[in-house]
């Protein structure tokens, strides 16, 4: 049977959609350089699924790299993962992220065309919109105008994604505009798990709960939004993953690209998001008003009817998921890390 390969499918939204491919019967090949991820997660995706993806632990941006994973596979179809994702990072080490996040991109292109591989699904983002927009964001709205270098790998990446279909008839792709993923897989075994500080909400709120910090700090109370704190798209990993099949069955039938979002359509404020937390997981979250973080915007969030028009796909969990499934897998960590001896 043909594969489906994942590049970055170690890391947190590739590993949920490895395991909702092998759900669907598809066999799935996954390249990683373990940058950000461990390879324990391929035991994980195992035990969730029945099923073990093959692992190449390589670095996309070595083009013999890449061409030995087509050379071994008979690959129908990329999901492209793999890059750097830390805006703060980008704008620190602006070649780093150029250098790793558009490379990688080039070989894996020139190794689909060389081996008649046609169908492409892309990791973009709602950063592509820029800072000038109005919500919510329809995928007709003006892109570019990005505030980090990460935003403009993405807006670059459609570009060349874009072309290289154009070129290519027999070619379909799909750039997939997240909005802000969170949550975890129901069974606790797969999440996000950030080294360092978290710059994310999500991930921040389950350190504070667990005890690794000390509280909250929520970035602005006086923004021009219901209860003054900053409204933004979240979906749930799971529902996302789901998006990523959905964009996969439609590029298997349909040439040319698309761009389209995926989000749920609903802004939820910080301190929403603070509540349900609390509420989903019988907890009281410490948290301070700090002053507001620089470069946020007050409002994010997607219009989602093009993924329901084209995909038939729409975002299913509401935010109470999120924050159990969020809490379940910051526990998982935590125990796993007691077993290990604190490692
Ligand atoms: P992640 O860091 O958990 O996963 C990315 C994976 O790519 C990691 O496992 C890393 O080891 C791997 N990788 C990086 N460079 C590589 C290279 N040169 N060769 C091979 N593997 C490489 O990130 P994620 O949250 O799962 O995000 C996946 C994709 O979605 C990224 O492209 C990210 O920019 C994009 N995205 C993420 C978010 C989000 O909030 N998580 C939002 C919008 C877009
Ligand atoms: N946020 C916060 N405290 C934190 C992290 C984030 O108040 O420690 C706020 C942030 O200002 C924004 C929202 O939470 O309004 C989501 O931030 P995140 O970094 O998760 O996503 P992004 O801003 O990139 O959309």
């Amino acid at each position: 049977m043909a594969k489906i390969l994942l590049t970055g499918g170690c890391g947190y939204i590739g590993s949920h959609t490895a395991v909702e491919l092998i759900n669907a019967g598809r066999d799935v090949v996954i390249a990683d350089d373990l940058s950000n991820s461990d390879k324990s997660v391929i035991d994980r995706i195992e035990m969730i699924t029945g099923k073990r993806p093959d692992l190449y632990v390589s670095d996309l941006k070595d083009k013999k790299e890449c061409e030995k994973i087509f050379d071994e596979n008979d690959i129908s179809a990329v999901i492209h993962f793999a890059g750097y994702k830390a805006v703060g990072e980008s704008v620190l080490s602006p070649l780093k992220y150029y250098r790793n996040n558009l490379d990688s991109t080039l070989s894996l292109l020139e190794s689909m065309r060389s081996h008649l591989c046609n169908t492409i699904i892309f990791s973009s983002s709602a950063t592509v919109y820029g800072t000038d927009g109005v919500v919510p964001y329809t995928e007709s709205a003006e892109t570019g105008g990005c505030s980090n270098p990460y935003g403009w790998t993405k807006f670059m990446i459609e570009r060349i994604i874009c072309d290289t279909v154009l070129a290519n008839p027999d070619m379909s792709a799909v750039n997939l505009r997240y909005f802000n993923p969170i949550g975890a897989h129901e069974s606790g075994l797969i999440g996000e798990n950030p080294s360092g500080i978290p710059n994310n909400l999500m991930p921040y709120i389950t350190q504070v709960a667990s005890g690794i910090r000390d509280h909250l700090n929520i970035y602005g109370n006086d923004y021009d939004t219901p209860d003054g704190t900053g409204v933004r798209d979240y979906i749930h990993v799971v529902d996302l993953a789901k998006g990523h099949l959905a964009a996969l069955e439609y590029a298997e039938k349909h040439k040319g690209t698309e761009c389209i979002n995926l989000g749920t359509g609903v802004g939820y404020s910080v301190l929403d998001v603070v509540n349900a937390f609390n509420e989903a997981n019988h907890l009281d979250l410490p948290y301070v008003f700090a002053k507001r973080r620089e470069g946020d915007l007050a409002s994010y969030y997607a219009n989602p009817k093009k993924a329901y028009e084209l995909l038939g796909w729409k975002a299913e969990k509401t935010l109470v998921d999120m924050c159990k499934d969020s809490w379940r897998w910051q526990v998982y960590l935590k125990n796993s890390e007691n077993k290990d001896g604190g490692k």
